[in-house]
């Protein structure tokens, strides 16, 4: 018989029941240590008193008023991310597809607004991920998660991650703008070259196209840049987040520049949840900490700290790990052909380390941006014992 909660998902069978910091705690009492942070979201780790109490306290006030009102906490938390960010204007939503949703529209109606309704094509990249929607299926451009779900929607163009001649090729009448992730999540931790991203820039500046980077899984600190996209020195004209900015709240936003959001007008878009005061306190929480002075800096040392080991980590277990990739707190350890990196996981688990598998046989290590550089020693020194576990055995000379 079909499971009540609908089985879209290969579950562990682990129940959490309580979590501290880095550090999560099954019903029956195992210490897991959180290298995953539910897929780079819980941001602040698990119990954070300052997001704890936030959202208590927004909670016991009111939680949902809906947009039919102003919203202060949203008001607050959308003038903090464009103090923050290139853009000039926020919209909130409550999920990583939703956001993307969002930001193509934004896309679209900004080329129909300046008399090009025809041009309404992304050009997004092999690997990609956006979401589950029908629209960001389409943008993701994954065969295995098209497959069964009718006409893929009109309107993404798939070229090679890292390849400009391909992405020139691409462009057309109907283009009306590049869509990426400064580093491929899903895909496989695959970080964009900083010059590749320049290049993106200028081939939209030179074509009158909008750079749309969706920065759900790169944003809020995870790079050890509140964006990836500083890494490269340039900025977007519109950029989806979500994942880590709630802190494992749900929490979606599209932050746009003016001439891109102008054109939103009322009634364009909307959404029922998005921008709920309870969401924004809990917004509003995790930009407390992760924009307080050094903060940032410590995640960008932590962050290297982990780079460090895991590269010894793969020069230690050759069989296991080809190599190290990724940036800031969002590191991929790519595997030998031989090793499944779902094999991997599980084996992980059986160590005490939580960890996501990624596309491209890659194991993904994000742990929350609070986490301290003990803590990735012990993480380290797990992992040593998986690969350890997982070491294919040597054959042996028969003993004489
Ligand atoms: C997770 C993710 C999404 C989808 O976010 P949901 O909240 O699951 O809808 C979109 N883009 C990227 C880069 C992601 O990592």
């Amino acid at each position: 018989m079909i499971p009540a909660l609908m089985p879209t998902y290969n579950r562990a069978d682990l129940a959490f029941e309580r979590g501290e910091g880095a550090y999560v705690w099954t019903d029956d009492g195992r210490r897991f240590l959180d290298f995953g942070s539910g897929i780079a979201t819980s941001s602040l780790g698990h119990g954070h008193p300052h997001l704890v109490k936030a959202i208590a306290e927004q909670a016991a006030k009111v939680m949902h008023v809906s947009n039919l009102y102003r919203v202060p906490q949203a008001e607050k938390l959308a003038a903090r991310h464009v103090a923050a960010s290139f853009a000039d204007s926020v919209f909130f939503c409550n999920s990583g597809a939703e956001a993307n949703e969002g930001m193509v529209k934004a896309v679209r109606k900004y080329h129909a607004e300046n008399g090009h309704p025809e041009r309404f094509r992304m050009i997004c990249f092999e690997g990609a991920f956006h979401g589950r929607t029908l629209a960001m299926l389409a943008a993701t451009g994954n065969e295995k998660y098209l497959a069964g779900f009718g006409p893929v929607v009109e309107g993404f163009d798939h070229v090679p991650f890292g390849n400009m001649n391909a992405v020139r090729d691409a462009i057309g009448p109907a283009t009306a703008g590049i869509m990426i992730e400064p580093i491929q999540g899903e895909g496989g931790v695959r970080p964009a070259d900083l010059r590749f991203l320049k290049e993106l820039r200028s081939v939209c500046d030179e074509f009158g196209l909008l750079l749309a980077l969706d920065e759900v899984q790169t944003g809020m600190g995870r790079s050890g840049k509140l964006w990836a996209h500083q890494w490269a020195g340039i900025e977007p004209d519109v950029m989806s987040s979500a994942k880590g900015i709630g802190g494992g709240f749900p929490l979606g936003a599209v932050l746009a520049k003016e001439a891109v959001a102008k054109h939103l007008k009322p009634g364009t878009h909307g959404t029922t949840y998005g921008g709920s005061p309870l969401a924004c306190a809990a917004g509003n929480a995790v930009l407390d900490v992760v924009l307080a002075e050094g903060f940032l800096a410590q995640v960008d040392r932590v962050a290297r700290h982990l780079w460090r080991g895991m590269v010894a980590l793969a020069e230690r277990h050759p069989t296991v790990v080809e190599h190290v990739q990724g940036a800031g707190l969002l590191l991929g350890l790519k595997l030998r052909p031989e090793i499944v990196n779902s094999d991997m996981q599980t084996a992980c688990v059986a160590q005490g380390l939580l960890t996501v598998a990624a596309g491209m046989n890659v194991l993904r290590v994000a742990p929350p941006l609070i986490v301290t550089e003990v803590e990735v020693d012990e993480a380290l020194a797990m992992l040593d014992r998986t690969c350890l576990a997982l070491t294919p055995a040597k054959v042996m000379a028969p003993a004489k």
